[in-house]
């Protein structure tokens, strides 16, 4: 799930005359006209990059993959040639806030940038685009027959035979990940160059830049974050594994020890949702309802879903989605070609033309996932007034945040609101524990994971990690953060990080970890705002204008001040936290320690 605009595919075209004969000490007013025209190259040259990435991914052929790989080398080249501008006007004494902030956009905001050397942006946006196609049309085995990614992916949630998983796992890995390894490498070299010329040690070190605090801080906020969920996780682990092991025995799932991470009901361990049946205590864990049944009882179809998910953020006062919405959006895969199912939304012309891309099934996780996908369209129309520069997320754990936050809310009386449940079904305060519990599955699972996949990278741009060992701290880094090792041993002719849409797609990953925490703290927030004093799982907003008002003053801001002011300005706090998030839990962890009493705890 992730977030594309058009200036997320970094900036634009042609230095001005004026930039190209600067004097020797340029003046204020000059970093002023710069930052002027950059933002109006930007505003008007990135539309048509953003319609050929569209069109590849929504239509990948040779063809779409030259032509995408060629415009993304020339924005790329052009966003560099702004960023080493931007460095040099940085320095000039006496700059206003805005044009300081937007200096340090335009030099830090390139997610990998080219060297300026002839013929790297080609070489690096050929390697890009060769990875990301080749995992859109990736395919592992079930039963020896091929089957392709969101189709793989449904079925590991679905699987319950241990062989079946281990082959599906095994073969995605394998055919997916391992080719990528010798691109992957050099597209780290070419990046980590590209970032030395923009002044920064490499291309992590810029990554973690961009957060109104220096890389070191950042990094250091992660670490804070995930130290105070980290026991959260262990419970949630410890709870798991056993209830894994009482399902599938000793030789498949050991009482001690990771878990196996094809056990989990998810190709990469990173939500465990789809196994809650396997993991619900008897009687509070039957919640006499799954959402993608509901869906399937009242005849939902993918259409009908989006307009369900729509209906949400208009409740709240947000205008309807446009015509455009409906008309361009990718909803369902297409028959015929190949396509990237990886859900993503879009905004093609920082106005109005905003749309999804998805390969949407009518079950639970496509639901949210839609909620989720639109929250990126209405932050991107929110600020579609601001200067260009400031066309972002305050910072982009937030853009994450927003969808999940409004998903949060879709609970039992939600659903019955909307003609979904049944009133007679709504579960009653006995069966609080197998709703947080269902949650847990995919929101406190996700956490180490959302932590250690830019722990990777952070490590492989900094030349920690080599490529002779890429598999190898991999695998160490999901054993020490999620407790979980593969089915098989692996060593290093595989690249099983390759085989994680993001990594080839080079997205970068804190995002998810810092949206795993914010949502919760938007959600508290909105659920005081809407006057909630039960407890906090089983509070919706939905319908509430006021709280609709007050995130959309924060979206509206964009990324136009540092990103404390504006959480400040929705949840009065001024620190990404995940103390919302352990309030949320508390009734399940408490519940949790109990039922682990005398097991082994960790692995
Ligand atoms: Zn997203």
């Amino acid at each position: 799930m992730k977030l594309v605009s058009t200036l997320a595919l970094a900036a634009s075209l042609a230095l001005s005359p004026a930039a190209a004969q600067k004097p020797a000490a340029p003046t204020p007013a000059q970093a002023d006209a710069f930052v002027r025209e950059a933002e109006e190259t930007y505003a008007r040259e990135s539309v048509d990059a953003a319609r050929m990435a569209w069109v590849q991914a929504t239509y990948i052929t040779d063809d779409t993959d030259i032509l995408a790989a060629k415009a993304d080398a020339r924005v790329n080249t052009m966003a560099v040639k702004y960023g080493l501008e931007a460095a040099k006007y940085a320095r000039v004494r006496g700059l206003s806030p805005d044009t300081k902030r937007k200096l340090d956009l335009l030099r830090g905001g390139i997610t990998l940038p080219a060297p300026t050397r002839a013929g790297a942006a080609d070489a690096l946006s050929t390697l890009s685009t060769r990875m990301s196609s080749a995992y859109g049309k990736g395919k592992g085995t079930l039963d020896g027959k091929p089957v392709g990614g969101s189709d793989i992916e449904a079925a590991m949630g679905e699987v319950r035979d241990p062989a079946k998983l281990r082959e599906m796992w095994v073969s995605w890995h394998d055919n997916v990940g391992a080719p990528m390894r010798g691109d992957y490498a050099k597209l780290v070299g070419l990046a980590n160059e590209g970032s030395r010329e923009l002044g920064y040690p490499d291309a992590g070190a810029m990554w973690r830049s961009g957060y109104d605090m220096t890389p070191e801080q950042f990094a250091a906020t992660t670490d804070r974050i995930w130290a105070e969920v980290e026991p959260l996780y262990q419970s949630l682990h410890t709870y798991v594994r056993w209830k894994l092991n009482e399902k599938y025995g000793d030789a498949v799932q050991p009482r001690t020890g990771p878990i196996r991470a094809d056990l989990t009901g998810n190709m990469w361990a990173q939500e465990w949702g789809n196994i809650y049946e396997l993991v619900a205590p008897k009687g509070a864990g039957d919640l006499g309802y799954d959402v993608g049944e509901l869906l399937k009882d009242k005849k939902y179809d993918p259409v009908r879903m989006v307009r369900q998910g729509e209906a949400f953020y208009s409740s709240l006062g947000f205008q309807p989605l446009p015509e455009t919405f409906w008309q361009r959006s990718q909803i369902v895969k297409p028959a015929d070609r190949e396509v990237i199912c990886h859900a993503s939304a879009w905004d093609i012309d920082n106005r109005d033309d905003i749309r999804i891309k998805m390969c949407t099934k009518v079950n639970a996780d496509d639901f949210v996932t839609i909620h989720h996908e639109l929250g990126h369209n209405y932050y991107q129309r929110a600020y579609k007034d601001q200067p260009a520069l400031y066309r972002s997320g305050a910072n982009d754990g937030f853009h994450e945040a927003i969808g999940d936050t409004v998903a949060l809310s879709i609970t039992p009386d939600y659903l019955v609101g909307i003609g979904l449940l049944d009133r007679s079904r709504v579960p009653s305060a006995d069966k609080d524990i197998g709703l947080l519990l269902r949650q847990a599955m995919d929101k406190v699972a996700f956490l180490p994971f959302g932590l250690l996949i830019d722990k990777w990278r952070w490590g492989v741009f900094s030349g920690e990690i080599r490529p002779d060992g890429y598999q190898a701290a991999w695998d160490a880094l999901r054993l020490r953060y999620q407790g979980v090792k593969p089915p098989v041993a692996r060593d290093e002719t595989r690249f099983d990080p390759g085989a994680k849409y993001h990594i080839p797609a080079s997205t970068p990953y804190a995002r998810y970890f810092l949206a795993r925490v914010l949502q919760f703290q938007f959600y508290k927030a909105a659920c005081r705002q809407a006057g909630w004093t039960g407890p906090l799982h089983r509070c919706s907003f939905y319908g509430n204008k006021e709280v609709g008002t007050r995130l959309n003053a924060m979206l509206a801001m964009g990324q136009s001040r540092p990103w404390p002011d504006a959480l400040q300005a929705f949840t009065g706090e001024r620190t990404m936290s995940g103390a919302a998030l352990s309030e949320y839990f508390a009734p399940l962890k408490a519940w949790l320690d109990e039922q682990n009493r005398g097991k082994p705890q960790g692995w």
